[in-house]
């Protein structure tokens, strides 16, 4: 028996399997599940042999924001965001930042939750001029494949669509959200793929695969390393997920090494700011074009820089952006660089 709570609604990408048992393809975990299950991130439930998502609509929070604070500092810079969140994680980090909503899934937070359908969602953002897009973010936004699709289908194309992740949906969910309007995704990693691997119970070159897919999608990509000390702060480590950006990816795709803080199960104390400034140093050396440290307000690496000369191009102060140097054609006032900038990209962006 379905309970008419709007909240609980078919998923759309499973498999029915022998004996009632489902197989969820919404994420690489794919979780199989019997009668009355509940998969991994407890977002999702075999209910009678049939898949259901017991979050839909099941907002956390919602806010007006700039995309500086998803980060995405190479996409529409300066533009706002409605952004969204819903509960719970496929990922089990133990160091999780936001802990307070990714470890209440379903229906431990009904209690605490807006119910929210996709049309409310567009009538709130068509209620206010400065907003230009969407954003799913502060809980991992696959979990809420089916009403983020929803919105982006009835969204029209002037209003950006993006994700803040951690990559690890199938490339059916991942095709699904692009052909829905995705243009951007900021991609979080948690470390170097022996950490990742081992901690989150995953395969890491997963997250690899879809990245490279969406950008020859053309989806606008940025990625976040978490850099947490003792745990994933090692040269070595830094070092093959530079090489690996460099060598699969692009060199002009911004990244940002953000400092983590004690929470949850972790007490190991902050990323000292020196380790930051270290890691932005190697990347530089290394080849990457567009690097930021993030999460130490009012630092000058928070500003983007042109590859070539080093001009200043945008100032930001925390998530505001104080000073622009740009040529209209998207290039370097100074020396004629092309800056990387969506929707403008330079045509080395893409790897043959
Ligand atoms: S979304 Fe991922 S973790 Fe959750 S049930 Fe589906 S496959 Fe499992």
């Amino acid at each position: 028996m379905i309970s008419d709570d709007p909240r609980i609604k078919e998923a759309y990408l499973y498999e029915c399997l022998d004996n009632d048992d489902v197989q969820c393809n919404t994420c690489r975990r794919q979780c199989v599940l019997r009668k009355n299950q509940e998969g991994f991130c407890k977002t999702r439930k075999n209910i009678d042999g049939k898949l259901y998502t017991l979050s839909y609509g099941d907002v956390s929070s919602y806010s007006v924001n700039p995309v500086e604070k998803k980060p995405a500092y190479h996409f529409f810079p300066g533009q706002m965001a409605f952004t969204i969140g819903s509960w719970g994680c496929n990922f089990p980090c133990d160091w999780c930042q936001n802990f307070d909503i990714s470890k209440r899934p379903p229906p431990e937070n009904y209690a605490f939750s807006s119910i929210l359908d996709p049309e409310k969602v567009i009538e709130c953002m068509k209620t206010n001029s400065i907003i230009e897009g969407i954003s799913f973010s502060f809980n991992e936004p696959t979990l809420s494949l089916e009403f983020s699709i929803d919105v982006m289908q009835q969204l029209d194309s002037s209003y950006f669509k993006q994700y803040v992740t951690n990559g690890y949906m199938t490339k059916d969910a991942l095709t699904m959200l692009i052909d829905s309007g995705l243009n951007s995704m900021t991609v979080s990693f948690k470390g170097s793929k022996d950490v990742m691997d081992q901690h989150l119970q995953i395969n890491s070159d997963y997250i690899w695969e879809n990245i490279k897919y969406a950008s020859e999608k053309e989806v606008h990509i940025e990625l976040v390393y978490l850099v947490i000390p003792t745990l994933n702060d090692e040269v070595e480590q830094i070092e093959e997920f530079i090489k690996r950006i460099k060598n699969e990816l692009s060199p002009s795709i911004p990244v940002h090494f953000t400092g983590y803080s004690p929470a949850y199960l972790y007490s190991i104390p902050k990323t000292p700011t020196y380790t930051l400034q270290k890691v932005h140093s190697l990347a530089k050396k290394l080849g990457l074009e567009y690097v930021y440290i993030g999460n130490i307000p009012g630092h000058p690496l928070q500003s983007t820089y042109c590859s070539k000369c080093s001009e200043l191009i945008y100032r930001r102060d925390q998530f505001t952006i104080t000073y622009t140097n740009i040529t209209k054609e998207y290039k370097c006032p100074n020396c004629d660089q092309e800056i990387f900038i969506y929707p403008y990209r330079p045509q080395k962006y893409y790897k043959e």
